[in-house]
């Protein structure tokens, strides 16, 4: 059971928009609004919390006069698109819909078209919000699946050097807030009745879970609320002084790991500014300038992935800045090695360096790092967070003794309903109201997590999901690719390094038998494939190995881990 005594009363009648802007909870440690929420790191612009609110309220009211969608007029299942990165109105942009009864979809603004569609056909979306670096393809895929550009809202105008009548053709979120701040009460707030929290879906955050394709995780607004209202009772139940805590309210906070993410969205975004903290939302990870901001803005509580601890411990310029500010880093979204912990324990010696444990499908945080430690205990993840409730359990079902490994199942008001529209999917993945992460995890005699393998097809690159059958249905669809498996080889920086298992097909091989050459431009070809069809990270970065079967067991299925074992054998051999 987690750790940090009793939970607080969890409202399962609230959306989390009137949970995060017109309600005080108990756990909050300080009145709403006390402190500046954002700070837009490119300006220095401060936004407090009553400027979000009315923002939000405005943006309400224009969408649903405009667009005249809520619940009740546009088909339920229709749901807005925020294809954005960090921006000082993305909470604006989801509190907004979510006043007016709507679910919402975050997309990762750094998707090509054919990964947007993906998302956009699982969603039915009819209503794209857009940043204006993210135009281009989210107009290439509103065309695929027939969404009309009006039904496209920039959240900033365009560039002067796009045209004209392009512009005109898009409304764009200042004007929306001004035009709706000015105009009368047009909708009509979306209240919930009791319990109904629970099944009222705020967000469909995409995962690709234990297998399968990237499917939306359906997180209810309860589930979103409890999260936030454990973290908190776990930072509350530190005792120490105010002075000595790791982060207290008051503290800026970075907010550089994407919003369109759990970890970003359920933790930085919504716990953080619950807590009374100040984030300085900035749109795109640049390691020196994110450097420079933290000594700008006097930056104290740095949530991060594992590739940024490399880059603190080894980047040159780390010293060139005054990073005095600084009390904590925390890690998290995929494994952080004891030994990086420890070189960078040496490098800033001041600062307190620990890693959370999160799911999209739990929504989010699962384990947070021990209170009364300022380095973590090397390799751990920390401890089951209050109200939550795990089970390690072996292959064979039994439970794991503690102190052995198992998969880790976890059950707590934030489990997220399912995998929209995917029966099947959730049924493999939500059992009886617990989750099976699919992460092989020991918990030791002190109640501390420590992560020791994946179990489930899933790969992590620099915390991004990298769903295996994504990349093998991709390359299956290449004329020289008879069957696929794509497993990974392990990086210090990455994480995983994807790499893929390919039988070529039958016109591939004639190729390569008549001349032995073919084979390298056809691995190259490959590669360059996929880098032009997917995200950066979900590049062959490990490569392509020609195979003469794909080994399967009996009943057709691919024997992945005995693949990746080969791989990361063949790889240490160099
Ligand atoms: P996501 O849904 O994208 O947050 O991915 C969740 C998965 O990321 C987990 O099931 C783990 O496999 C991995 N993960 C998250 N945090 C950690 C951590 N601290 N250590 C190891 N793996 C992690």
């Amino acid at each position: 059971h987690g750790a940090g005594g009793p939970l607080p009363h969890i409202p399962d009648d609230l959306t989390i928009v009137q949970f995060m802007l017109d309600h005080q909870h108990p756990s909050q440690p300080v009145a709403k609004g006390t402190n500046t929420w954002l700070i837009e790191d490119a300006t220095g612009r401060k936004i407090g919390f009553e400027e979000i609110r009315s923002r939000t309220n405005a943006l309400a009211n224009a969408i649903a006069a405009r667009w005249k969608i809520g619940e009740s007029t546009v088909s339920a299942t229709q749901y807005p698109c925020v294809f954005s990165p960090n921006h000082v109105d993305y909470p604006v942009m989801l509190w907004a819909l979510h006043r007016i009864g709507v679910t919402v979809t975050t997309a990762n603004p750094a998707y090509t078209a054919g990964e947007l569609v993906h998302q956009l056909k699982t969603t039915a979306t009819k209503l794209i919000l857009v940043h204006p670096w993210n135009y281009a393809t989210a107009v290439t895929a509103a065309k695929t699946v027939g969404i009309p550009s009006s039904n496209i809202i920039l959240l900033e105008p365009l560039p002067n050097t796009t045209g004209g009548a392009q512009k005109q053709q898009h409304a764009t979120v200042p004007e929306l807030i001004a035009g709706g701040a000015r105009a009368p009460k047009s909708y009509t707030e979306r209240k919930l009745a009791p319990g109904e929290a629970r099944t009222k879906i705020a967000l469909l955050c995409f995962s690709s879970g234990t297998t399968g394709l990237p499917k939306a995780v359906a997180i209810p607004h309860y589930a979103l609320i409890a999260n936030v209202i454990q973290i908190a009772a776990y930072a509350n139940s530190d005792k120490k002084p105010w002075e000595t805590k790791s982060y207290r309210p008051g503290d800026v906070a970075l907010a550089v790991l994407p919003f369109y993410h759990g970890y970003g969205l359920a933790y930085i975004m919504h716990f953080v500014l619950f807590y009374g903290m100040t984030l300085v939302v900035i749109p795109k990870f640049d390691f020196v300038n994110m450097l420079k901001s933290i000594q700008q803005y006097r930056i104290n509580y740095v949530p991060v992935v594992p590739p940024m601890i490399v880059l603190f411990c080894k980047h040159p310029d780390v010293k060139k800045f005054d990073l005095s500010s600084v009390r904590a880093i925390v890690s998290g979204a995929a494994p952080l090695s004891a030994e990086m912990t420890q070189q960078l324990a040496a490098v800033l010696p001041d600062v307190s360096i620990s890693q959370g444990y999160g799911m999209t499908e739990t929504s989010v945080i699962v384990a947070m790092p021990r209170l009364d430690k300022k380095i973590a205990t090397p390799g751990s993840s920390g401890v089951i967070i209050p109200g939550v409730t795990a089970r390690v359990e072996r292959s064979d079902g039994s439970l794991a003794p503690r102190g052995e490994p198992g998969e880790l199942v976890v059950t707590g008001p934030a489990v997220a309903l399912g995998y929209y529209k995917n029966e099947g999917a959730t049924k493999e993945t939500f059992v009886n109201g617990w989750v099976r992460t699919g992460d092989e995890v020991i918990i030791d005699e002190n109640g501390e997590l420590f992560i020791v393998d994946r179990i489930k097809e899933l790969l992590k690159v620099k915390g991004f999901q990298v769903a295996p059958a994504e990349l093998e249905g991709f390359l299956l669809d290449h004329p020289d690719v008879s069957d696929v498996c794509v497993v990974s080889i392990l990086d210090d920086f990455s994480g995983d390094l994807p790499l893929a298992y390919v039988v070529p097909s039958a016109a591939a091989q004639q190729r390569i038998k008549a001349n032995p050459a073919e084979a390298d431009r056809i691995r190259r070809a490959l590669i360059k494939y996929v880098a032009d069809g997917k995200v950066a990270y979900k590049q062959l970065t490990a490569g392509v190995e020609f195979i003469d079967a794909i080994p399967k067991n009996p009943s057709g299925k691919l024997l992945r881990r005995f693949l990746r074992e080969q791989a990361r054998e063949k790889w240490k051999k160099g």
